[in-house]
């Protein structure tokens, strides 16, 4: 910890009496918050907990006093690098989580930050209403990073942005006073939704336990597959418009076959692709398909041309991408395949971006269509939006936010967008271990299956039992996630070594060693595997606890206990001993 954040940390921990929430700047909270699902790694001061909006307003008040600054984050599945920062970090998603009002004749919800997408759709069910922009990550991302990120997703042609689905929002400005913005409520009711996975995608479900009984709606080994929802007036008039569908597309020689699905097979195709980015991560190679370019947007007229020449740039640069995702938003998703622990991935990665920025500006498009601009797109936003707007755009962080306390370094004012990247160049030492972890070429490259996407955040009511630890104490360090990137610490040595066993081991205390995250998270990642691993490292030179020692000796202390059975029987039977 340099002297300044741990003169900061220091301070605010002594202002734990203002707070009604937790406030915590251990190393190993601090290195779970280092990341989200970006590819970037910072360790924030310390993380916040609000319980009360007082504390909020403390925070702010704090950080401006202090001259450091303040990230908001719920779920942390953010894409390009917005709830990663060397900040205080302000986590609502363990208190701030309820549903406030419901009110179904005036169709609105008043919801904290913390509320999950799809618990609050459940709580809308019945009144047959739903929040409808809808990300793939929604049975775990929160409102708050919804509204934070605008985001939208597959529906967005039917339900449009987080922004036209939102009509109030209560905040704070940078001095810690109350703010109440306003916007007006649209909603576009275009019953439409196409979603597209490639090969490279779809193959890569074939290894995935869970996903790999959601292919069975997919006829053959296809190159790629587009999934289509339609809405109906009744079940006929929804049978007919799909049969035109079908014949047009088939009449142009689209498409070679199809399936028409219904009920709850639906939501299994839309599991699949909504795994998409998991399944991805999935390769032994260090040439991963990462996201920097992922969510561009073009008009959808443009979307073939658009792809034809991203396709040349791929070639160019002598690797190629994936494709998938919301092909009829004009947005299709697109990770090119660059290796970012060398240098020449790193060469690939700036001049893959800069020409991505070039291109989609000739297009008129849109350098990220839904998932924000965070660390990743900052560099290029000058160039996509021209000086003049740039200016604008400086002028209104400094107006709202004078002492720069929100978010800082992200769209304005950032540094660069490869200093804090969570792979380092030379950083792919290998670690011996017990477990060979052959699969993947070592521990470490089995912890970085973990792409950050949250999958083990989700809760009960939801579906799924991935991960039961989180989903019984809501807390981020009883996820997967959590464990996988305090453990990558650890076996890295990141922080000057500060990550030490005995804090691998009490992360990994409540995990039961279940497998569900082997089967269920889309990267497959086997905690229950690696914590074997690290018990048995720990316990080569550590004494187990009395407890683990005698379950572990069971059997002989029986066979001992035995010897005095009626004394056993008799202390076991009596009430007062
Ligand atoms: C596998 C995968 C698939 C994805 N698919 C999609 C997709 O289809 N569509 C899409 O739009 N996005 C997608 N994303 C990105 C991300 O999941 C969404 O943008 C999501 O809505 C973010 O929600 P979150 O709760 O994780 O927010 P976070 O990541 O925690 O935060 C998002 C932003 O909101 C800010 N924020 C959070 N809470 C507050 C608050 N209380 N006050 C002020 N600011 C706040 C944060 O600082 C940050 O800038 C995907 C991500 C992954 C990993
Ligand atoms: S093995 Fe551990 S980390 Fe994986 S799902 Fe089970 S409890 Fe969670």
């Amino acid at each position: 910890m340099s002297k300044n954040v741990s003169k900061i940390a220091f301070k605010l921990k002594k202002f734990q009496k203002y707070f009604e929430g937790d406030i915590l700047t251990d190393i190993s909270t601090r290195a779970i918050y280092s990341q989200d699902a970006s590819l970037y790694k910072v360790l924030p001061i310390a993380i916040i907990y609000p319980k009360v909006y007082n504390d909020v307003k403390i925070a702010i008040k704090f950080a401006k006093n202090n001259n450091t600054s303040i990230i908001a984050r719920t779920a942390g599945t953010s894409l390009s690098g917005q709830c990663v920062g060397e900040s205080i970090i302000l986590d609502y998603s363990r208190y701030l989580t309820k549903i406030i009002e419901i009110n179904p004749n005036e169709k609105y919800a008043i919801v904290e930050a913390g509320v999950i997408r799809d618990e609050l759709n459940i709580a809308l069910q019945p009144h047959n209403l739903i929040f409808g922009p809808n990300t793939s990550t929604s049975n775990r991302a929160m409102i708050g990073g919804m509204v934070g990120n605008n985001s939208s997703g597959s529906y967005s042609i039917k339900y449009q942005t987080t922004r036209e689905n939102v009509l109030e929002i209560n905040g704070y400005l940078s001095d810690g006073s109350e703010a109440l913005v306003s916007t007006k409520l649209i909603m576009n009711y275009n019953p439409n939704l196409v979603e597209l996975m490639d090969k490279a995608i779809l193959d890569c479900t074939k290894y995935n336990i869970t996903q790999n009984k959601n292919r069975f709606f997919i006829k053959g080994d296809p190159e790629a597959i587009l999934m289509i929802e339609l809405d109906g007036e009744d079940e006929e008039s929804l049978k007919l418009k799909s049969h035109n569908l079908i014949k047009s597309l088939d009449n142009q020689q689209y498409i070679y076959d199809y399936s028409i699905l219904y009920g709850n097979d639906i939501k299994r195709a839309f599991d699949l692709r909504a795994s998409g980015l998991g399944v991805l991560m999935n390769t032994k190679s260090e040439d991963r398909p990462v996201e920097f370019v992922e969510d561009t947007a073009v008009d959808i007229e443009d979307l073939p041309n658009y792809i034809k020449e991203f396709k040349h740039i791929m070639e160019s640069k002598g690797t190629e991408g994936i494709y998938y995702a919301h092909a009829g938003a004009g947005e299709i998703h697109i990770r090119p395949k660059v290796n970012l622990k060398i240098e020449e991935g790193r060469q690939k990665f700036r001049e893959i971006a800069l020409a991505t920025a070039k291109l989609v500006k000739k297009y008129k498009g849109s350098l990220s269509g839904e998932h924000g601009d965070g660390i990743v797109r900052s560099p290029y936003i000058e160039y996509m939006v021209g000086s003049r707007n740039y200016e604008l755009f400086k002028r209104i962080k400094s107006t709202w936010d004078p002492f720069n306390i929100f978010n800082p370094g992200k769209i304005v004012g950032f540094n660069s967008n490869e200093e804090n990247l969570k792979y380092k160049i030379g950083n792919s030492k290998t670690i011996p271990t017990n477990i060979g972890f052959e699969e993947d070429g070592g521990i470490i490259k089995a912890l970085e299956r973990c792409t950050g996407s949250g999958d083990c955040r989700k809760t009960e009511s939801v579906g799924g039992v991935m991960c039961p630890s989180y989903q019984a104490t809501k807390d981020e360090r009883d996820s997967t996630r959590a464990r996988a990137v305090l453990l990558r610490d650890y076996y890295q040595g990141n922080y000057d070594n500060s990550v030490k066993i005995e804090d691998a081991v009490e992360i990994l205390e409540l995990c039961l060693g279940c497998k569900a995250c082997k089967s269920e998270c889309p990267s497959s990642v086997d905690m229950a595997s690696i914590k074997t691993e690290v018990l048995t490292e720990y316990y080569n030179t550590h004494k187990p606890k009395k407890h683990i020692d005698r379950m572990a000796n069971y059997y002989d202390n029986i066979k001992i206990a035995s010897k005095f059975s009626s004394l056993y029987n008799l202390a076991i039977t009596t009430p007062l001993i």
